[in-house]
């Protein structure tokens, strides 16, 4: 950023600033003094990858940015400890799935905090939920959202594909990609999927008016939501890769259920980190592990290496990229110890970040303004 000086558009935002609001993804958020944010979290199955980590380093410069301006972030990021890849993943290491879904959760809690991650107010666990599940479930067959077959009450998914803007054919191979079982013969519609899920081998199960089964994944997470904040939330939060199916189905679920519209004002889906234009997956061989990261760098390097950037744009990891991070953490703290400050740098600093999170916009600032400046986007950002 080469221009520092301060024009009408930005004295515009300053104004929203002051007025507890913040622009994301390109609209205006007012905020009184509370902000429910949900974080889809993780599947504690296998160790955190930067994938994951950039989804929550994320969610927390939200919230550090809406403490900025006053308000008071309030996250549930779940953890999704009923779901059938974890099952699979508890099976093969010959352990039942909570114990396993324990440790990893224990190496996820290290990671997070590792990267000054702060901890969140609400961390529900999916298996406490099934009980809401099966209201939700309820709920959903009396609006007429959701039929019963066969032990399962599936949902009918098409009015969330209509509105996600998918053809139906992109919509069905994502739905198969991410679980949703379209060739299952019981459905009506190969677009819906199971609220609640008919007893399987080799799964936990559940005592339901149905019968014995288990959650579906998309449910879980709508059944957690409701549950902790009611009927929607300010920022619903994730990676890219959730947008569809899992949160176009969580919305639907919640609306069809609440009939509040929309569940959620604004969405963060945070871009999916790649290697080598690949997407990071076990099954690609090619994740980058935070623990590596960290062991190898100062953790607010890798802290700044996710922000800074545009938090919805899909980017890939290399090494270089965490040395140009690490120099340029240099730089900042450098610029820190200067003693003189243009004394509208530092609102400037909060202006940038209440601007649809400018992190990249804001470090350029502290770093050539230096001072309060620079001491202040460090500390605004976790970076110290
Ligand atoms: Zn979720």
């Amino acid at each position: 950023m080469t221009d520092t000086g301060i024009v009408s558009e930005r004295q515009v935002d300053a104004g929203i600033a002051e007025a507890g609001g913040l622009t994301l993804g390109g609209r205006r958020l007012a905020f009184l003094d509370r902000a429910r944010i949900y974080a889809c979290g993780v599947t504690p199955y296998d160790v955190t990858h930067l994938g994951h980590a950039a989804t929550f380093v994320w969610v927390d410069a939200l919230a550090r940015t809406l403490r900025l301006i006053g308000v008071e972030a309030e996250i549930c990021r779940n953890v999704t400890d009923v779901d059938d890849v974890l099952d699979e993943a508890a099976h093969r290491a010959g352990e039942p799935y909570d114990s396993f879904a324990a440790v990893q959760q224990y190496y996820f809690d290290r990671d997070m905090a590792a990267l000054n991650t702060r901890a969140v107010q609400h961390e529900p666990r999916a298996r406490r939920y099934v009980d809401q599940v099966i209201r939700l479930s309820s709920g959903l067959l009396a609006a007429d959202a959701a039929y019963v077959r066969q032990g399962s009450v599936y949902f009918r998914g098409e009015p969330a594909v209509r509105r996600s803007g998918l053809d139906r054919g992109r919509a069905l191979r994502l739905s198969a990609e991410y679980g949703g079982r379209p060739d299952d013969a019981a459905k009506d519609d190969p677009l819906d999927v199971a609220v609640w899920q008919a007893g399987e081998p080799g799964h936990p199960a559940w005592e339901s008016p149905w019968g014995p089964g288990r959650p579906g994944w998309h449910a879980e997470c709508a059944a957690m939501a409701l549950s902790i904040f009611g009927t929607g939330v300010d920022v619903h939060a994730g990676g890219a890769d959730l947008r569809f199916p899992h949160h176009a189905y969580h919305a639907a679920m919640a609306e069809a259920f609440t009939g509040v519209r929309p569940y959620a004002r604004a969405w963060l889906h945070a871009g999916t980190v790649r290697v080598a234009g690949a997407k990071m997956a076990k099954s690609a061989g090619n994740l980058v592990l935070v623990r590596d990261l960290v062991n190898g760098h100062p953790a607010a390097a890798v802290r700044l290496m996710i922000l800074d950037r545009p938090w919805g744009k899909d980017w890939d990891y290399s090494a270089a990229l965490l040395e140009t991070a690490d120099k340029r953490l240099e730089d900042l703290y450098q610029a820190a110890g200067r003693t003189r400050t243009n004394p509208a740098a530092v609102p400037e600093i909060g202006r940038l970040l209440a601007t649809d999170l400018s992190v990249a916009a804001a470090v350029d600032v502290g770093i050539e303004e230096g001072g309060a400046a620079a001491r202040a986007v460090t500390a605004a950002l976790g970076l110290s």
